[in-house]
């Protein structure tokens, strides 16, 4: 996956990023999205890292 969830990030819905982020095992550290494939993301950290 090339492209960066966080861009499309501001066009999704709340729920859906919350829905996103059940199953996410990373998290952009730098805006906030959440994605099963850290390479998706600019800054990712790891959810049970927080
Ligand atoms: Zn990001």
């Amino acid at each position: 996956m090339a492209k960066k969830l966080c861009k499309l990030a501001k066009k999704l819905e709340l729920k859906e990023i919350a829905a996103a982020a059940r199953s996410g095992d990373f998290i952009c550290s730098k805006c906030g999205r959440t994605a099963s494939d850290k390479k998706s993301l600019c800054r990712p950290v790891g959810v049970e890292e927080l």
